[in-house]
């Protein structure tokens, strides 16, 4: 047999015994040298014996000497794992416009959530797809229901950039009332537009009979002068509407001269960023129409409940003489077991049932993002429902596999018992330094040190509180990397083990369990996906790393350091 198959074999076992606390198994280390090097399949009878004396002397050495060997090659062993290209379906009309434009369109009222990114996703990967441009519109015209909140305006920003999603323009509408004024004043001349003083009610009795309002019939001359008093002050919030004239038989009474504008009391009710200089407020379909128009936009990618708003904006546009972008409305997005309802969550946020924006129960990608999900994760999602105008259910494990996939490659791993089981070994009679390596695939990015120093034949370890049940049956186990121990006793909330050699038992596979040092070993709390906070004890490598990284805890899960202070960590759990 050659020297490059032993040293193939060579380097599969070493890997393979780092991965499994210094003992490499020959039938795994046989898969691997088969999975890479399917030449040799044909030889698996030569091979196996060789394979197996490869593993006996690998599994001799010391693990330092393992991590030695395998950070001296493992940079040629990374495999790089190439995402196939794939392609979003062309857009309808692309080649009738010499630049495609898209735009996602928020109210900073909220900040995006998982529902969100689909749009922003979706219209930034078109725009890049064609060489396009990406425009971020805050759609902030509603200071008294959907009253926009200053510090959304950054997190939206936060969340896009995140996302990968970095624009060629941005516009705030509440900068733009006077172009809106602009158009209303165009739509009021030609007799397109008029002011209905009627009270809510009253209105809609009309418009369900598909009768017109005592209003709408006056006269241009009479509604370009209530226009005027409108824009003058002379309305108070409640009393005048700018409504759009359109088909009074339309079928659906909510498209029948739908309101584009209304008075609103920003001395009550002041606006984030212009306060109380206006008291005509554009609705949603006048500014969001017009603008689509003014910006060049060429396709609205947006969900399909928008298509009632397409057919009010029709109007618009062709009053104005102006050609629709195309669209694409895609269907329903729902993550199993979570509101996306935009109004619930505020409520719910305002009734203290969340504690905010980012609370790990929520399906915001600030929440998502502070729980270690990687935008990859939410991009490879969207992707994979595309712009369909079917309802998809997105489910978390789903979420969850795609995004381990992802983070597991560069997590750092450490030992954290929640609950901690203060553990008392007799019979310990060194001193023990030992050195896991921070990722077992992955030996190039170096080791922890674990230190135990026993006294008087005495080692004190903590184990994890849930394993309190297998630790009471007695049973020997494995402290990995460490040493083998026999459970005892449970004295009040300690439990005593006595020492039963370092080298791993011949075929009895004990549990392997992680463990901390009683000497050095730092507090951390776990933040939940459901708010609760577990207690617990990390060994104390853990404070090298910084805010936002995400990370490992053998036998927990994974999560992302939210806060390193002296002796504390706090990490939010991501998910196993
Ligand atoms: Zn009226």
């Amino acid at each position: 047999m050659s020297t490059e198959i032993t040293e193939k074999i060579r380097k599969a076992a070493i890997l393979n015994a780092i991965r499994h606390d210094g003992r490499a198994d020959p039938q795994a280390v046989l898969g691997n040298l088969l999975g890479d090097n399917a030449e040799l399949r044909s030889k698996v009878k030569e091979i196996l014996p060789l394979v197996r004396q490869v593993v006996q002397e690998v599994n001799s050495l010391p693990s330092q000497k393992l991590t030695e060997l395998a950070q001296s090659w493992s940079a040629e062993i990374t495999k790089e794992h190439v995402e196939e290209v794939r392609q979003l379906p062309p857009l309808p009309n692309a080649d009738k416009y010499p630049l495609i434009v898209t735009r996602i369109a928020p109210n900073p009222d909220f900040v995006l959530h998982i529902g969100n990114a689909r749009a922003a996703v979706l219209s930034h990967d078109y725009a890049r797809m064609y060489k396009g441009k990406f425009i971020v519109r805050f759609e902030d015209t509603d200071p008294r229901l959907k009253k926009a909140q200053l510090e959304f305006y950054d997190v939206i920003r936060e969340d896009l950039k995140w996302l990968g999603c970095e624009w060629d323009e941005e516009y705030i509408q509440s900068d733009r009332i006077s172009i809106y004024y602009d158009v209303g004043q165009s739509l009021v001349s030609k007799g397109a537009g008029y002011i209905c003083e009627c009270e809510p009610e009253k209105f809609r009795t009309f418009v369900n009979a598909q009768a017109p309002c005592p209003d709408r019939n006056l006269g241009t001359e009479r509604h370009i002068e209530r226009w005027n008093k409108m824009l003058e002050g002379g309305y108070l919030e409640g009393q005048a509407v700018f409504r759009v004239k359109t088909d009074l038989e339309n079928p659906n009474p909510a498209i029948r001269d739908w309101p584009a504008f209304r008075v609103i009391d920003t001395d009550r009710n002041p606006h984030p960023r212009v306060g109380s200089k206006f008291k005509v407020w554009p609705l949603y379909n006048l500014a969001s129409g017009v603008d689509d128009h003014l910006l060049g936009i060429t396709h609205v990618i947006r969900g399909k409940e928008h298509l009632t708003n397409m057919a009010r904006q029709i109007f618009l546009y062709n009053y104005m003489g102006w050609k629709y972008p195309d669209d694409l409305h895609y269907g329903r997005l729902k993550v199993e077991g979570m509101i996306l309802s935009k109004s619930k969550l505020m409520k719910a946020i305002d009734s203290g049932e969340y504690w905010g924006v980012d609370d790990p129960r929520l399906g915001t990608l600030v929440a998502l993002r502070r729980r270690g999900y990687v935008p990859e994760t939410i991009r490879k999602m969207m992707w994979d429902i595309g712009p369909k105008p079917v309802d998809v259910t997105i489910s978390w494990d789903n979420l969850n596999s795609q995004n381990r996939k992802l983070i597991d490659p560069t997590s750092h791993r450490y030992f954290y018992v929640p609950d901690p089981l203060k553990t008392r070994v007799t019979g310990v009679q060194k001193e023990f330094e030992v050195h896991p390596p921070l990722h077992p695939q992955h030996p190039e990015m170096g080791a922890r040190t674990l230190t135990v120093r026993p006294q008087d034949g005495i080692a004190t370890v903590y184990l994890a509180g849930s394993d309190r049940a297998l630790l009471e049956s007695g049973k020997s186990v494995r402290l990995m990397g460490l040493f083998n121990l026999r459970p005892q006793e449970l004295v009040g909330n300690e439990l005593r083990g006595e020492f039963m050699g370092e080298q791993i038992a011949g075929e009895e596979h004990a549990p392997i369990l992680q463990w901390v040092p009683s000497e050095s070993n730092v507090q951390v709390d776990v933040v939940m996906p459901d708010a609760t906070i577990k207690k617990g004890l990390a060994e104390d490598g853990i404070m090298t790393e910084v805010v936002g990284s995400i990370i490992q805890f053998v036998r927990f899960g994974f999560g992302r350091v939210d806060k390193v202070s002296p002796g504390h960590v706090t990490v939010y759990f991501a998910h196993q």
